[in-house]
């Protein structure tokens, strides 16, 4: 058995800042199934938000008006006390970081340089190119590796070991060898990332399987919002490779079959800029009223950015473009259209990342805290990772100070490993008549087809049946590789089982919130209704599927208003 005072799960941003927090006070250490550095937050391009006011056009913006935009582009769902700490927070984030090394783009003055992004008033944006997560979480790596923090990379954590009321540790595979292990701890801190990967039109790597939301759903800790999706209007035609929405900061038009920059109808004053829910939408309502291109999509013109702009600010996205669509922007417009992007619900928590489980944090895409509401805006998640995640290690740190060693659960650890050991041994040997890749293609369409960007009552319907019947026959399920050492096979049949459950989770919460609201839109209840629905869903797991309940929404100075761009 090993034990450290906090474990901190997942390597993207979040776990790395919770860990740069708390290692300096506690033994600590970072469990990850992939090396930190390969983690999502790598794939971020566009930028990072904070009211950093270091631009010409920007010289009036503060922590207060990103606040509103946040909450406003949340559509009022966001719990106002989060944001507000959340902006608070993020200019000295952001100096944190510069400081720690990151290469951010400049001003010809050498301040760090801003861009406009959806839903902000004023360029908020920090980027570095358009590589930004990349940057950031090799500058971070840097100060895990200089603070000595343990790592233990290609773990895949299984279970949430729970004592009672407290958490006490993690019960994790070792991929290389298969060896399943026991990671006794005081505290346990999820930045497990986000869920994309229920859903076959995904812009997310494929590790974004949803496994720490999924862990604590079955420990028992409730799943908040889940049905708030955000799908991002500019993903790559065919393949959902993200074009950074910088592309649209930096003046990209979106334009129609008819040669129309379509957006005019839908958000006169912000246009491209208005929030991602709203452009998505009016790029899908072209596409679907036969104002698309042939396959599908609509245009993403850069052209008239000019060559020097485009391969100054967008480098990577032309890459992109060029390598997967065969199409230079400079000379080109890029085919897009709206593609599953982010997990606004998660795991339930507050702003120091505690659960309703003693011990237990989580921050990040994982979490819930919440500050996206309905929507989120972009640049604001790679901002939550930094700003909750510390708050988090820092929470985490608190506790565990106070508290005794938790050898006094060795029990409880010891009945939670041999459940694990006896549940994969149970799997590894599964020799049912379904193929676990047919089932997840199965329910990676039904997320798409029935729980997309426009939503009804008759297909959330089916969609939930669908994913129900996929529940079942999950437990006919056969395994294809037997071996121990590196068993992605059995890896992947177990992150099925949670991603069943997150899907299910997100439907019944879509069926039951009769609105629309940010991301969730019901053509059968257009309009938001806040007398029943300014509220938060909760989603328990039972034995029968998702328990929801719900919880008031913390509203501090911004009262509800209608959304209007
Ligand atoms: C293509 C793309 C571009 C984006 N661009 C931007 C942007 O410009 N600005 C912005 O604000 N946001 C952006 N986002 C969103 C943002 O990048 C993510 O929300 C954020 O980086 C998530 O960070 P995280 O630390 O929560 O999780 P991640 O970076 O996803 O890390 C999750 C970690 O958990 C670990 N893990 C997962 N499951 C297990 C398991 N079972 N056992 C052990 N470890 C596990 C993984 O190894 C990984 O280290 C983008 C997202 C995508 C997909």
């Amino acid at each position: 058995m090993i034990h450290h005072q906090v474990i901190v799960v997942g390597g993207g941003l979040a776990g790395l800042r919770a860990a740069l927090e708390a290692a300096p006070q506690v033994d600590t250490a970072v469990l990850s199934l992939v090396h930190p550095v390969r983690s999502h937050s790598g794939a971020a391009q566009g930028g990072i938000n904070a009211a950093l006011a270091n631009m010409e056009a920007c010289k009036d913006d503060n922590p207060e008006k990103h606040a509103f935009d946040t909450i406003k582009g949340s559509d009022f769902l966001a719990d106002q006390d989060a944001v507000e700490i959340m902006t608070r927070e993020g200019p000295a984030c952001i100096i944190e970081l510069e400081h720690w090394g990151v290469p951010f783009s400049r001003t010809p003055q050498g301040k760090i340089a801003q861009r406009p992004f959806g839903g902000a008033g004023y360029p908020r944006t920090c980027y570095a190119a358009d590589k930004t997560g990349l940057y950031i979480l090799h500058t971070m790596y840097e100060q895990v590796v200089k603070q000595g923090v343990r790592v233990y990379d290609e773990w895949a954590i299984l279970s949430l070991i729970r004592d009672g009321d407290t958490c006490c540790g993690v019960v994790a595979m070792h991929l290389p060898t298969g060896q399943i292990e026991a990671f006794q701890a005081e505290a346990v801190i999820f930045a497990t990332g986000g869920a994309g990967r229920i859903y076959s039109n995904s812009t997310n790597s494929h590790i974004c399987t949803g496994d720490g939301m999924s862990i604590a759903y079955h420990a028992g800790v409730p799943l908040k919002d889940m049905e708030f999706i955000q799908f991002h209007p500019t993903a790559l035609l065919r393949t959902n490779i993200l074009i950074t929405e910088g592309a649209r900061g930096e003046g990209g038009y979106l334009v129609n079959r008819l040669g129309e920059r379509f957006m005019e109808k839908y958000a006169p004053k912000a246009m491209e800029l208005a929030p991602r829910d709203i452009v998505s939408r009016s790029i899908q309502t072209e596409i679907n009223e036969g104002r698309g291109f042939e396959d599908g999509c609509v245009h993403l013109d850069l052209r008239h950015l000019g060559r020097e702009k485009i391969l100054e600010r967008l480098p990577g996205i032309r890459a992109i473009a060029m390598d997967f669509a065969g199409v230079d922007p400079i000379e080109k417009p890029i085919p897009i259209h709206p593609g599953q992007h982010y997990t606004m619900g998660g795991i339930d928590c507050n702003y120091r990342g505690e659960t309703g489980l003693k011990g237990f944090y989580a921050a990040g895409e994982c979490a819930c805290v919440s500050v996206h509401g309905a929507n989120r805006l972009g640049g604001n998640s790679l901002l939550e990772t930094v700003v909750f995640g510390k708050l988090s290690g820092a929470r985490a740190a608190e506790f565990v100070r106070g508290k005794a060693s938790s050898q006094g659960n060795a029990n409880a650890v010891e009945q939670a490993l041999a459940r694990v050991v006896a549940e994969t041994e149970k799997l590894r040997s599964a020799d049912g008549k379904e193929d676990p890749a047919s089932l997840r293609l199965e329910m990676q369409k039904t997320m798409a087809d029935k729980v997309g960007i426009f939503r009804t009552k008759q297909e959330l319907a089916e969609g939930l049946a669908a994913i129900q019947a996929l529940q079942k026959r999950y437990r006919e399920i056969r395994l294809n590789g037997r071996q121990k050492r590196f068993n992605l096979d059995l890896l992947r049949n177990w992150e099925l089982k949670g991603m069943l459950d997150l899907s299910e989770a997100v439907v019944a919460g879509a069926l039951a919130r009769e609105e629309s609201r940010g991301s969730h839109s019901r053509t059968d209840f257009p309009k938001r209704d806040d007398v029943n629905w300014l509220k938060h869903t909760l989603a328990f797991h039972t034995p029968e599927g998702a328990r929801l309940e719900y919880k008031p929404v913390t509203i501090t100075r911004f009262q509800p208003e209608e959304r209007k761009y």
